[in-house]
Parts: structure tokens; C-alpha cells; sequence
């Protein structure tokens, strides 16, 4: 059953569908927001009068390109690239790029319209946006990531700046393609802009703790959704999906914080450890050798490789999906219940479907929704652009305690404002309506 929408809001969502055909996703997280902000409208009618929903469903500008690049063997590749600069109303757009063959320009779509509100909900100086391509970087050698990412910057660096639009990763793209776009952008407008990337390398103006913030806050959010229920990680069981850069991260600190982590996953399959998983290995197989999370069984004769497995049937405490886009849907969110989970905290963007969420919340199971959950990445991203604007460069445990800080504060002010709007203990509501009505104000201080 899909839950209705609010008198004044069902017209928006129509207006969203006529506006932007076949875009399912971005379809799906315009609903998923729209379901909360009934009652602001009811208290805040001058933003219904504005129009400030619609104008935050309509991206600012939309660039959509051709990037032809020649692989090793002297063959000519044309992808399609993206960059939906969204909303401007806090700050310069910012947000990841994606490399992948599922992008096109829905899935952009929803990716920046997410963007508007986490980035809100971090409390600091930036709008929202994303971008990426349709390229698939799997068994490319690294000189045709470089050529990819130059041909990709040849075009892109017009619409860039540290006060306009500054990306920076997000699935298919970390430190080596942030490392080829940054360099192509500083070539081609022979400026030293730290400040227009994020993620970059420790040795040319990167944060420390970027790598690891995404993965970090996420579990600083469930440690606090854990915290409110006088509970904490210690002694739980911990699933994590994914093995990439927020998920290995994730599985860092909740081990730190006293949990065991029994599975991870790729897209071919899942590994479970009952002795807890080996990160060390996982490293090592994933940021260093590159290979995919089946050669983990070669090494550890305790775990057990699922192909195709459904690592939402693991039983656990804790289920953090650190993959992908509805990666996690109603039967799993049925098997994590009947298993006994109790808290699940987005690690990735929109990982649940929206009947996940519905069960979830019908069973009293903690839901951290990914503007929230997530929003540590893109926060430290902002601290890096703060050590760029002042030529400094903070330690790692100093920018750490920065992103604890605000993944806390984000936790509260999700928490307050739920329990203020009617939905006492509901990160969705509050984590959108949060967002929500910091671009609305300013949207609103700035005129039309
Ligand atoms: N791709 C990340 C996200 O989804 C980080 C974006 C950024 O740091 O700009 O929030």
C-alpha cells in the first residue's frame, strides 16, 4: 500500500511525474520527501505560497554531455555525462560524481534532490548537486580511467568553481578519478583551486577523515539512534552490504565502538564470517588489489561466499545498507525483522524501498534515512573546503571529533523536529522536514 499524499502535495507530485517522464528514482525520492511536509505547510503556509516545494523539484540547471575517449587498444568510447546543479539556496552546489552503467539523468536526479536536503541537515555553507556518467570503470586500466576523466573534465571545468558547483566522489569515483578530474581542471584553467574538489589526496589539499566520513558518521548516527533507546553497538551484530569505501569504513567503526561485524557483499555476492569479519583483509583485497570480495574466502577458512546470496537473511542486530540505490526491500526488510534486527541506519542513498521503510516502522525497528545517516561524507567534504579556503590542514583526530559533532547534532535536530511535527522517533519525517525548512527559509530570504 502506498501512503497517501496531503491534498496540496499529491498535485506537486503529479506536476513531478508530467515534468519528468520514466525517472523512477527520482520520482521515488520526491514522494518519499513530499509524504512528510504536510504539516510544515499547515504551520508555514508563506512557503506553499512561494512555491518553495516546486521550486525545490525543479533542478537550477541541468548540463547533460558527450564524452568521447579512446581506450588502450585505440577504440573510440562515447558515454554521457551529467551534472545537475540543483539548488544554490545555501551554498555552491555540491555533491558526488557516479561512475556507472545504471546512471542516466533520473538517477542524477535523485541523487542531487537528496543532496539539497542532507547538506542542509550538516548545518553547513552548501546547496546540492551530483553528476556522474554512464561509464563503467570495471576492468578499464588506469590510463583509460585518466583519459575518461580528462575528456570528462574538457567539458565539465566551464561550470565549475569553488563558489559555483564542487564535486566530488561517489560510487566508481575516489582519490585516482578525483586525483585525474582535479588535475585536467587545474591544466585547463591554470588555477590552484583547492577548493573545487572534495576527496582529494592528503598531498594536494585533501582532509583527513574524508576517506573514512562517510562510513564513520553513519555509524555515529546509529550509535546515537542506539543511544536514545538506552542501548549501544557493544556486543551487537552487525551486517553491513557493500565493500566499498563507506561500507568498509562502517564496518571500521562499529567494530571500534564494540560490535562484530558478521557480512559484507559486492555485486556478485555475499561473505559471512562468524568470527567477525577480517578488515584488515578486506583492504587489502578491495583498496589495494582491487579484486572482487570472493577472495576473501581464500584467505579465511572461517566464512562461508554466498553467490547471488541475500545478505539481509544474515541475522543481525544492526543492518547498515552501504551499497546501493533499493538494495534492501520488503522481504528483506521482513527477514531482518523476523531475525530480530533493531536498529538499520542508510549508509548509502535511498538503500531501502519505501515498503522496507513501511515495515520497519510498523515494527518498531530504529530507521536512519540516508540524508541523515549518510550526511558525514559530504559534511567533512565541507571541512575540506574550510581547511582550503585557510591553506590549513587539521589532524585527523580534530577533523573526526568535527564529524562526530555534527553527525550528533544532526541526530538531534532529526529527533526534536519529528517529535515537534507529530512523529515521535521518525528520522524520515524529521530528517526531511529539518532540511527542508533550512533551503526553505533561505530560498524564501532571497526571493523568487
Ligand atoms: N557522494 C557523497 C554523498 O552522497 C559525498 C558527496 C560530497 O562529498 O560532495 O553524499
Amino acid at each position: 500500500m502506498v501512503a497517501g499524499l496531503d491534498e496540496k502535495l499529491e498535485p506537486i507530485y503529479q506536476e513531478v511525474l508530467h515534468r519528468n517522464p520514466g525517472e523512477t528514482e527520482f520520482h521515488q525520492a520526491v514522494r518519499e520527501v513530499l509524504e512528510t511536509l504536510g504539516p510544515v505547510l499547515v504551520k508555514y503556509p508563506e512557503l506553499a505560497d512561494r512555491k518553495i516545494i516546486q521550486l525545490c523539484c525543479e533542478p537550477e540547471r541541468q548540463i547533460i554531455f558527450r564524452v568521447p575517449w579512446q581506450d588502450d587498444k585505440g577504440q573510440t568510447h562515447i558515454n554521457r555525462a551529467f551534472r545537475v546543479e540543483f539548488n544554490s539556496a545555501l551554498g555552491p552546489y555540491k555533491g558526488g560524481m557516479r561512475f556507472h552503467p545504471s546512471v542516466y539523468l533520473g538517477i542524477i536526479k535523485f541523487l542531487g534532490f537528496e543532496q539539497i536536503f542532507k547538506n542542509a541537515l550538516t548545518g553547513m555553507p552548501i546547496g546540492g548537486g551530483k553528476g556522474g556518467s554512464d561509464f563503467d570503470p570495471k576492468g578499464r586500466s588506469d590510463a583509460e580511467i585518466m583519459r575518461f576523466c580528462q575528456s570528462m573534465m574538457t567539458e565539465l571545468y566551464r561550470h565549475l568553481g569553488e563558489y559555483t558547483d564542487v564535486p566530488a566522489g561517489d560510487i566508481g569515483v575516489g582519490q585516482r578519478e578525483i586525483g585525474y578530474l582535479f588535475g585536467q581542471y587545474k591544466r585547463i584553467t591554470n588555477r590552484y583551486e583547492s577548493g573545487v574538489f572534495t576527496g582529494k589526496g592528503l598531498d594536494w589539499g585533501g582532509s583527513r577523515a574524508r576517506k573514512e566520513a562517510t562510513g564513520f558518521g553513519t555509524v555515529f548516527f546509529t550509535n546515537e539512534m542506539l543511544k536514545v533507546r538506552s542501548d549501544s553497538l557493544d556486543g551487537k551484530t552487525c551486517v553491513v552490504s557493500g565493500s566499498g569505501n563507506v561500507a568498509i569504513y562502517a564496518m571500521e567503526k562499529a567494530m571500534e565502538l564494540g560490535a562484530k561485524v558478521v557480512a559484507c557483499s559486492d555485486s556478485n555476492g555475499v561473505i559471512v564470517d562468524k568470527e567477525g569479519i577480517d578488515l584488515d583483509l578486506v583492504k587489502q583485497i578491495k583498496e589495494v588489489e582491487r579484486r572482487r570480495i570472493n577472495a576473501y574466502v581464500q584467505e579465511k577458512k572461517s566464512a562461508r561466499y554466498l553467490e547471488d546470496g541475500n545478505i539481509w537473511e544474515v541475522p543481525c542486530h544492526v543492518a547498515l545498507p552501504c551499497a546501493t540505490q533499493n538494495e534492501l526491500n520488503g522481504h528483506d526488510a521482513k527477514a531482518l525483522v523476523k531475525n530480530g534486527c533493531i536498529v538499520v541506519a542508510e549508509g548509502a542513498n535511498m538503500p531501502c524501498t519505501p515498503e522496507a521503510v513501511r515495515i520497519f516502522s510498523d515494527a518498531g525497528i530504529a530507521f536512519g534515512p540516508g540524508k541523515a545517516a549518510n550526511a558525514g561524507g559530504v559534511a567533512t567534504s565541507a571541512l575540506e573546503m574550510q581547511q582550503n579556503a585557510s591553506r590549513d590542514s587539521w589532524t585527523f583526530e580534530h577533523t573526526e571529533e568535527r564529524l562526530r559533532e555534527i553527525m550528533v547534532d544532526i541526530h538531534r535536530n532529526c529527533y526534536e523536529t519529528a517529535d515537534e511535527f507529530g512523529a515521535p522517533g521518525n528520522y524520515v519525517t524529521g530528517a526531511n522536514i529539518t532540511g527542508f525548512l533550512k533551503v526553505g527559509r533561505a530560498m524564501m530570504a532571497m526571493g523568487v
